[in-house]
């Protein structure tokens, strides 16, 4: 029900990472296992070529697979899940835009109130520093894997000013955008940067 909009390679990434932000945006099945997992996994990692990524459970059901016994993708602790999965799928599709905190209540179908205490206690942060962390992820997926500049990154991903962007990527990433790209290349170097 998500239909989270990333790339095979975005996705890829983040299940590298172990990331559990984007958990329950999409699942990752492993055709030789016949398992599907959680992003957030922390099992062996399948190979890229093993993977298909789906949008839910039902897919992956419906396409042979079973849930993961580690993770337990179809099990959810908290009742409001549905909630807060609509909120994080609206914030990844929409976080080059400039998102106020309505838009999301709004699209959620609740008030900004309740969305904020409910994000916060299944997600341990607010639905804005995820949102600065969506946008930094794709900051760094966009550096990595294009020639792009700074500046027109720092748009993409939905920062409104430089400023911001330049102190936020130095908070979270602890080194500049251009030492970051550089590290990312020669750590892949090799593969074409497109
Ligand atoms: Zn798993």
């Amino acid at each position: 029900m998500s239909n989270v909009q990333m790339s095979f390679d975005e996705m890829w990434d983040k299940i590298m990472e172990c990331d559990r932000s984007y958990d329950g945006l999409f699942y990752t099945a492993v055709k030789t296992t016949k398992i599907f997992c959680r992003p957030s996994c922390r099992s062996r990692k399948p190979k890229k070529k093993n993977v298909i990524f789906y949008e839910t459970i039902l897919q992956c059901e419906e396409a042979g697979y079973r849930a993961c016994k580690r993770c337990q993708p179809e099990i959810e602790h908290c009742p409001q899940i549905d909630l807060i999965r609509q909120a994080t799928a609206f914030l990844v599709n929409n976080h080059q835009k400039r998102i106020l905190l309505q838009d999301v209540a709004r699209h959620v179908g609740i008030s900004t109130f309740y969305l904020e205490r409910l994000f916060k206690e299944e997600m341990n942060e607010t639905p804005r520093e995820y949102l600065e962390k969506i946008r930094m992820d794709r900051v760094a997926f966009l550096l990595a894997n294009t020639s792009k500049t700074t500046l027109e990154i720092c748009y993409e991903a939905g920062f409104q000013s430089p400023s911001n962007f330049y102190k936020a990527f130095r908070e979270r990433k602890r080194c500049s955008p251009t030492e970051f790209r550089k590290s990312k290349q020669t750590k892949e170097s090799g593969h074409a940067v497109d």
